[in-house]
């Protein structure tokens, strides 16, 4: 075990220095092909949404099919760390982990190709684009996906604010379903010294900006929107303004409800629009939908953590964030879970971010436990 994790230390800071953003993890997804080539798979399936790949192991007898899912992206931020292996490209650093899970994966990659499953088959599927929101739906809508459909489907997710390496279970939903809502307003510019003459957007937009954020007060079960951008006109003193944009994000903890705070949001800007003579046009970005974990690949966890002496959390609040791995658990029995990446380590997305090594053996361990448990 030292010398695989020595092998996925290394591995992990060499990701950690060549991140690319979603969609763009040509690179990444070539290093891990490479690594695994080398360990001699049943199967290595390409054009997974772009740049996805999964591994295959196969068994010997028949038995269910388990996919661990690990992601190829990192973000647009400027690493301020130090280390020697920080980020080489400008403006883009794996402050998400991504590197770590992945790694974790490969760990895993090493015990298979010492050890094939006895029954069934364990995928591992490294997915692009998972901070987007895109990059699950891509890889289930690609046709390669047909031929290695999952029976159960795991993740982990690293989790700062947590003791290091605390494993957070839940049952039932895990992380929000969110969406990016882009309103953009038209009306028609004058001169600034005849307001008079133009269709301003300029108090539609107020309005639509504080009714927004006031919509999740009419609905009964959580909901949240939070207004993150705003744009009127241009910057030019002798124009009325006659555009303005308004983006938002929507946040559930559950698909229906989801679907009625967008649809309050659409009537709401439509209606606001029309008082004030101006056009609408609604569109959505970034959609994710809610995490939700079921139970016996609840069990499943619950067991592997208990097994190997772990310590454990069960959470009772899903978390406000949102992981595109609901798109696999609304077809699959699925779960995911968090670990602790330390009370103290900086949080998710934040520029001195970088993954704990320590969590490599853990991530290894648990995958590999729920592996022994359900292809062994
Ligand atoms: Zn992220
Ligand atoms: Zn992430």
């Amino acid at each position: 075990m030292n010398s695989i994790i020595k092998e996925i230390s290394t591995l992990r800071k060499q990701l950690h220095q060549a991140p690319e953003v979603s969609g763009k993890e040509l690179n990444t997804s070539n290093k891990i092909r490479t690594f695994f080539e080398g360990l001699f798979p049943d199967e290595i399936v390409n054009d997974l949404g772009r740049y996805g790949l999964a591994i295959v192991f196969n068994g010997k007898e028949k038995g269910p099919t388990t996919l661990i899912r690990a992601e190829l992206d990192a973000l647009p931020i400027l690493e301020n760390n130090s280390f020697s292996y920080k980020s080489i490209i400008d403006g883009v650093a794996h402050s998400c982990g991504h590197d770590g899970h992945m790694a974790i994966l490969c760990g895993v990659g090493l015990i298979l190709a010492k050890r094939r499953p006895q029954y069934g088959r364990v995928i591992l599927l490294f997915q692009p684009s998972e901070e987007t929101g895109m990059g699950a739906a891509q890889v289930i809508n690609a046709p390669n996906f047909q031929n290695i459909k999952p029976d159960y489907a795991f993740a982990l997710h690293n989790l700062p604010g947590y003791d290091l390496g605390e494993v957070v279970l839940k049952k039932g939903a895990f992380t929000a379903a969110s969406k990016g809502m882009i309103v953009k307003l038209k009306g028609r510019t004058s001169h600034a010294a005849h307001p008079e003459n133009a269709i301003s957007p300029a108090n539609a937009m107020c309005e639509l900006i504080s009714s927004l954020q006031k919509l999740p007060t009419d609905i009964q079960a959580f909901s949240l929107v939070t207004v993150i951008h705003a744009q009127l006109g241009e910057v030019a003193f002798g124009t009325t303004p006659g555009a303005a944009t308004v983006m938002a994000t929507l946040r559930t903890f559950d698909n229906v409800v989801m679907h009625t705070l967008t649809e309050s949001a659409i009537s709401l800007a439509k209606q606001i629009s029309r008082f004030h003579g101006l056009e609408c046009s609604i569109s959505f970005t970034e959609e994710f939908q809610v995490v939700e974990n079921d139970p016996e690949a609840h069990e499943l966890v619950d067991g592997a953590v208990t097994k190997l002496g772990l310590n454990k959390k069960d959470s009772h609040t899903p978390f406000r964030w949102s992981e595109d791995f609901g798109a696999l658990s609304s077809t699959t029995k699925s779960m995911l879970f968090g670990l602790g990446a330390g009370k103290a380590h900086p949080q998710l997305h934040e520029n001195s971010y970088d993954f704990p090594d320590e969590l490599l053996p853990i991530g290894v361990d648990l995958f590999n436990t729920i592996i022994e448990k359900l292809n062994h």
